[in-house]
């Protein structure tokens, strides 16, 4: 199946900014979506929305860090669609801090959301995908997984993580499967900053309201890559600011 048009797309953090975006992007296109996130009130805003301008979405409180978050988001797919074409796994969490602070509860949860989230993602999605013989994975990076800069060292060391997992993950799909790996830059969202040590958190928040590209524009760049013709792999993009160096 080519296009945007019908596929069912699952995807991770979709309750605000990349995942939200992304979600209005394909709905307008006619993609049929299982949303998932953990905040209940800001899911149902999203799918709401999208409902109201006669779309179609099923939202789903989830957590990526655990297994059965990722298998409920499926099975929704599967019971709701009976299919599913593409998950983008887009959650994540930006709670950058220099190491001298000894954030540990906020390492472990950028491993646990963006290492663990993305496997329990292929754990649940890949024996689908092999089943219909066709599938895609979209996993959302970052620029920080090309270039680390302090105080990113966990969040970056996290993301480049997901580029080599996808890389991998790749390598092994053969030719009836896709893998796309999409590393937004500093994007306008509310997650910028979110949980930052309060100095960073200020000099993230400033850097984004000036020069933060919308994410619309990294939507695009996904759907973009969902669109391609069958057989034909959008691997990698980087969407950036011009403005960021
Ligand atoms: P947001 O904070 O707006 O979005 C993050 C999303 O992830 C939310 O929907 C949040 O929902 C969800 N999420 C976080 N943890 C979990 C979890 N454990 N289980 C399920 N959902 C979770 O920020 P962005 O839109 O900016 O971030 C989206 C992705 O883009 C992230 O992976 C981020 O690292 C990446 N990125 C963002 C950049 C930027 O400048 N904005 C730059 C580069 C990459 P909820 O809290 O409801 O669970």
């Amino acid at each position: 199946m080519s296009g945007i048009e019908g596929k069912v797309v699952a995807i991770t953090g979709a309750s605000s900014g990349i995942g939200a975006a992304t979600a209005a992007y394909l709905a307008e296109r006619g993609a049929r979506l299982v949303l998932g996130a953990r905040r209940e009130d800001r899911l149902k805003e999203v799918v709401d929305g999208i409902l109201a301008r006669g779309g179609t979405a099923a939202g789903v409180v989830m957590d990526v860090t655990r297994r059965d978050g990722l298998t409920l988001l499926t099975d929704t797919a599967l019971d709701r669609f009976g299919r599913l074409d593409v998950l983008v796994s887009n959650a994540g969490t930006m709670a950058v801090s220099p190491f001298d602070e000894l954030r540990q509860d906020d390492w472990d949860a950028m491993v646990a959301t963006h290492i663990t989230g993305l496997l329990n993602g292929v754990g649940a999605a890949l024996p689908v995908f092999r089943r219909q013989g066709s599938g895609h994975f979209v996993n959302v990076a970052s620029t920080a997984a090309y270039v680390v800069k302090t105080p990113q060292g966990v969040y970056a060391a996290t993301k480049t993580a997901v580029k080599v997992l996808t890389e991998g993950l790749r390598q092994e799909s053969g030719p009836d499967l896709r893998v796309t790996l999409v590393s937004p830059g500093l994007t306008d969202t509310e997650g910028v900053g979110k949980g930052a040590s309060p100095e960073t958190a200020e000099a993230m928040t400033r850097l984004r309201d000036e020069i933060g590209a919308p994410p619309s524009a990294v939507a695009a760049a996904i759907g973009f890559a969902i669109g391609q013709p069958d057989g034909v792999d959008i691997s990698e993009v980087v969407v950036r600011p011009t403005a960021q160096a």
